[in-house]
């Protein structure tokens, strides 16, 4: 990929700020259109001409890695990294809470230092639109504009249930997961029920592999507690086959593992909703004094005021680019987006990865008026962890690995983790 060392006549301009805490969007006839000779104009004072302005939404995985690329792409253009707050939370390990392996803060990850490396600027707030197709974004702290823009605000969980509020769910954070710590601790015994759904109109929009990982983790630590016969576990899903995603061998041997650890399923029934202590499903209850549920996901919440065409399952809809569909210079990465691609294709770190660099790079190939555009890999590759040992998974198009649970896996997934915040800390 070139690197875009300066910029060509031809491109816009930029403007860096439009308004700032008015709330209101006094400054959108400064827009103007990437690859166009436009010259924007501003009534405010920190319009740069000449310069490129570029934005990026969020501070995960997918918005990290955009940041990375897209500086190493556009080595002398402003770019701004808009969030609610500058840290990272490295959300896979936040499996290892509940046994104290992992605490927040060797998971939160402040961001100051890698933004000035970067040479980022960084603006603290929260968007609540993308407007003028893509050229302005909302936010709460006033409107900023963009010459070209990468979304990467990640997801929600689907809140339709009832009685969500009877269950923790783990990957909301990491105050879920001291939660699940603190119950653990207090309880004496009883039953703990874990599970998820997904999306009906989304089959990738399902996060399922970290509540197979809380399951595996809660059972090891009670065994290493010497506890773990005063606890029943049961797994819910409306599934049959739950981990299909990963491979069609993989529902299989979760479940073997599960009968091997004696861990009760509760599989194929419609989950209709939990009460306190309850799980109701179309096919029976599960009493249960701790219940972990992961609801289906969806979309980022501003994008219900938006103009972005949705996909059907409520997310961003893209193209094999990751091009936002319908808009120029302005992309989506990670879990926001819905991307053209196989069923099994899942919302996973990796995957917004690779999304991000297609993206970084795809902007450039656009802002540069070429038109050699990357598509990203479809592949999951991931390690199922069990506290004491991992199972490694990988899915292509071409080939499916799964590999018997070692401690080797358990030790690689823990290494993984120190070598990507290498990074960012
Ligand atoms: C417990 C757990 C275990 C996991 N394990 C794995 C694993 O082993 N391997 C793997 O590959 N993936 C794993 N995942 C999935 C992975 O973490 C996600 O797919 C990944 O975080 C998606 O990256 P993202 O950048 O799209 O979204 P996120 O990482 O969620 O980042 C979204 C960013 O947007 C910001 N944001 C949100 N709303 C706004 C707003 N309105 N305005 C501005 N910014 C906003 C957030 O603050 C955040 O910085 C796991 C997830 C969880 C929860």
């Amino acid at each position: 990929m070139k690197r875009r060392s300066f910029l060509k006549g031809t491109l816009t301009t930029s403007v860096t700020v439009a308004t700032v805490n008015t709330g209101l969007l006094t400054s959108s006839k400064v827009l103007a259109e990437p690859n166009n000779k436009t010259t924007a104009t501003s009534d405010n004072k920190d319009t740069t001409i000449g310069k490129l302005n570029l934005a990026i939404l969020g501070s995960g995985f997918a918005a990290l890695t955009a940041v990375r690329q897209t500086r190493k792409n556009f080595p002398d253009a402003d770019i701004t990294v808009i969030a609610p707050q500058a840290k990272m939370v490295y959300l896979p390990s936040l499996i290892w809470i509940p046994s104290g392996l992992r605490e927040a803060s060797d998971l939160e990850i402040n961001l100051t230092d890698f933004f000035d490396e970067e040479n980022i600027n960084f603006i603290a707030a929260s968007v609540e639109n993308v407007t003028h197709s893509g050229r302005t974004v909302v936010t709460d702290k006033g409107s900023f504009n963009n010459d070209g823009l990468i979304i990467a605000t990640g997801g929600r969980f689907i809140n339709k249930l009832p009685g969500l509020e009877h269950v923790i769910t783990p990957c909301k954070g990491i105050a879920a997961a001291e939660q699940i710590k603190q119950r653990l601790e207090s309880m004496t015994g009883g039953t703990i029920a874990v599970g998820f759904s997904g999306n009906p109109k989304d089959p990738a929009a399902v996060r399922g592999g970290p509540m197979f990982e809380f399951l595996f983790g809660i059972d090891t630590l009670l065994r290493r507690q010497d506890r773990r016969d005063k606890f029943k576990l049961v797994f819910f899903v409306p599934s049959k086959t739950p981990g299909k995603k990963l491979g069609e061998k993989v529902p299989k041997a979760l479940l073997e593992l599960m009968a091997e650890k004696g861990i009760e399923t509760h599989l194929g029934h419609k989950i209709v909703k939990f009460e306190k202590n309850k799980v109701i499903t179309k096919g029976g209850e599960i009493i249960a004094d701790l219940i972990l549920f992961m609801p289906g996901r969806t979309g980022p919440a501003w994008l219900d005021n938006s103009e972005l065409v949705q996909s059907e399952g409520g997310l961003i809809k893209a193209n094999k680019f990751c091009q936002v569909e319908g808009l120029k210079a302005t992309y989506v990465a990670g879990d926001s987006g819905n991307f053209p691609g196989p069923k099994w294709q899942a919302k996973q770190a990796h995957s917004a990865d690779l999304q991000a660099t297609a993206a970084a790079n795809n902007l450039l190939q656009e802002l540069e008026g070429e038109s050699q555009f990357e598509t990203f890999k479809h592949e999951i590759v991931c390690i199922v962890d069990t506290l004491s040992h991992g199972i490694y998974v990988k899915r292509t198009a071409e080939k499916q690995t799964l590999r018997s649970p070692s401690r080797l896996m358990h030790f690689a997934k823990r290494g993984f983790e120190t070598v990507y915040l290498r990074h960012y800390r």
